[in-house]
């Protein structure tokens, strides 16, 4: 994505990733969100005008989580597990490009993007799950994981972790890597990696942008204080990353 009044980067940075992760485990893949999907790219008009306008995504098919999955070798319906950080419009676009994935969420995300009040209705694009996923709408559990609480455990190894505040029922997802170590997935919990220093290095108008689509901003900036203290603290142990930052992408690509 190429956001609009980026005036080279200082007001907003001039490439935005949306950056998944996809998980080899025993019984099939599982994928952690799904940026914008084939049925996206082919009606673009689905997504809106403002998001077109502001966000300025590059539709191109080859990007899509279901061309880079074929591209690596596998099949679509390898990806048995699906799991969304939040429904936005730009996390949530190629869960139909996986239609019989389990689609795992917060069932409060769930139920948001089901019944948006007015200033929700926005950000959710409907037709995205107009097929009918399999849902899997988790509540919060008891589980503890460096300081987060009520992580509910898929398994062992992959766990969603409530960061709310960009959205109702946003959350982060961890997953364990075969060294033992950790990434977290933390979706639109933070948008620029200069969000994880103090102070913030991140360009004046993305923060503004951050601050304007969460619907509830101090539980947004209490969990990203969080972010911070385990970026500070547990690093290598577990590695932290956003949805959007080009630059956390190339790190862990090594690209
Ligand atoms: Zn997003």
């Amino acid at each position: 994505m190429h956001p609009a009044g980026s005036v080279a980067g200082r007001l907003t940075p001039t490439r935005l990733v949306a950056h998944c992760l996809l998980v080899e485990r025993p019984g099939g893949l599982l994928l952690v969100d799904t940026g914008l999907g084939t049925a996206d790219i082919a009606d673009p008009g689905r997504l809106g005008l403002p998001f077109r306008a502001v966000v300025r995504p590059v539709l191109d098919p080859a990007e899509t989580a279901r061309a880079q999955v074929l591209a690596r070798g596998h099949r679509v319906e390898d990806v048995t597990d699906v799991v969304l950080t939040h429904l936005d419009l730009d996390h949530a676009g190629g869960i139909g490009d996986f239609p019989r994935a389990r689609v795992h969420v917060l069932a409060d995300e769930l139920d948001a993007a089901l019944h948006p009040t007015v200033r929700e209705r926005a950000r959710y694009v409907g037709a995205q799950w107009a097929h009918g996923p399999c849902w899997e709408p988790h509540r919060v559990a008891g589980e503890e994981w460096f300081g987060f609480g009520a992580v509910t455990a898929l398994d062992d190894d992959v766990l969603l972790v409530p960061l709310r505040g960009h959205t109702r029922g946003h959350c982060g997802v961890a997953v364990r890597r075969a060294d033992g170590g950790w990434l977290l997935h933390a979706g639109d919990s933070y948008f620029h990696t200069g969000d994880l220093a103090t102070p913030s290095t991140t360009p004046a108008g993305l923060r503004l942008f951050q601050r304007v689509m969460a619907v509830d901003d101090l539980q947004r900036r209490h969990n990203l204080e969080r972010l911070r203290e385990l970026h500070a603290r547990s690093s290598p142990e577990v590695t932290v990353f956003s949805a959007h930052d080009a630059t956390e992408l190339a790190a862990l690509t090594g690209g």
